[in-house]
């Protein structure tokens, strides 16, 4: 087998129903018709080996994980995810190995109704660069700088889990059904997609919590020129953080990263509707601050004090 057999039997073969592809894999370039009276999104997402996975992890996972990070920004966006291109760089050529890694591929690519339509193979250090296409109605995405004084802070979701299974990635202290529930959470990502439609109505600022609840809402700030006040009270933390980090279960739903729930930011005026449309599609969220004027990250502890947050999330460099 040589690259261009590997891309027609691993890549290629991924089948995908989405109209507006008019020329996928095979050529120089992809032809995209973007649907009228939408605007395009598109972002990237990378991981490699030893940073965001070890290599010895099934590929089925790496690969799903890969995707699903980059819907998952699409849809802090407010979008509908469409198209990918992957741009894969592979130590050796390993047939089982790229049999489970297509297999993740597809399945993630089905589940969210996608197409793979290009990329780039080359060899080198493992590492899997994914690029998403999405799109929204013109003028409606939701972006990180939209926040106002007034509004109140969401999240989806509890948080922590993925952080707790990377500090115990090398322990045996978890029980093996509860290390088995924490592995899922750090490699089957489940983004909020079902959350997009309703931040284009409702939220004045979103971003997806891929770094930490702590460094992501305090992009919400710089972007909006405001400041964020956390109720500590009020975030949920994953059971299985309470139940093993009892000293710190706050520490690790704040500054733990890679759990691809969502932070919004919802005006007063429109938070009955939020909570009516959340009822109706049963999505869990949270309110858990508020926005003010000034800059920064604040917490108010259970005593009500108001100090702010020392930002620790996820930084390559
Ligand atoms: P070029 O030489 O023009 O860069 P390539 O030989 O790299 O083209 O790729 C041939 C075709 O296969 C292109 O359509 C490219 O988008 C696609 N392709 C290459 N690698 C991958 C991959 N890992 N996944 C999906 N498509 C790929
Ligand atoms: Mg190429």
């Amino acid at each position: 087998m040589n690259e261009f057999s590997l891309i027609e039997h691993f890549f290629q073969s991924i089948p995908s129903s989405r109209q507006e592809v008019k020329l996928g894999i095979g050529d120089d370039a992809a032809i995209i018709d973007v649907p009228e009276g939408m605007e395009l999104l598109v972002s990237s997402d990378t991981l490699v080996a030893n940073t965001h996975f070890l290599p010895e992890w099934d590929a089925f996972d790496i690969a799903y994980k890969a995707v699903m990070v980059n819907v998952s920004d699409i849809a802090a966006m407010g979008g509908e995810p469409c198209w990918i291109s992957l741009s894969l760089t592979l130590p050796m050529l390993e047939s089982a190995w790229l049999s489970r890694f297509s297999n993740g591929l597809k399945t993630a690519v089905q589940q969210h109704h996608l197409a793979l339509i290009g990329g780039d193979t080359t060899q080198g250090p493992l590492s899997i660069s994914i690029t998403i296409h999405g799109f929204a109605p013109k003028g409606t995405s939701v972006r990180r700088s939209g926040a106002q004084p007034g509004d109140n802070v969401y999240i989806s979701g509890v948080l922590g889990g993925a952080a707790l299974a990377v500090k115990h990635l090398h322990t045996e202290s978890l029980s093996f059904k509860d290390k088995a529930i924490l592995m899922e959470k750090l490699n089957r990502p489940k983004p909020r997609v079902d959350l997009a439609d309703i931040l284009r109505c409702f939220a004045s600022a979103a971003i997806d919590i891929s770094d930490g609840l702590s460094s992501d809402l305090n992009h919400i700030c710089t972007a909006s020129g405001v400041r964020a006040e956390l109720d500590l009270k009020l975030i949920p933390v994953h059971p299985l953080v309470t139940h093993y980090q009892v000293n710190d279960p706050i520490d690790f739903a704040l500054n733990g990263g890679d759990d691809y729930e969502l932070c919004f930011t919802v005006p007063y005026e429109k938070e009955p509707f939020l909570l009516e449309a959340l009822r109706k599609n049963s999505i869990p969220c949270y309110a858990v601050g508020k926005i003010l004027p000034g800059s920064g990250l604040w917490a108010k502890d259970k005593q009500g004090k108001t100090s702010p947050i020392n930002i620790a999330g996820y930084q390559h460099f």
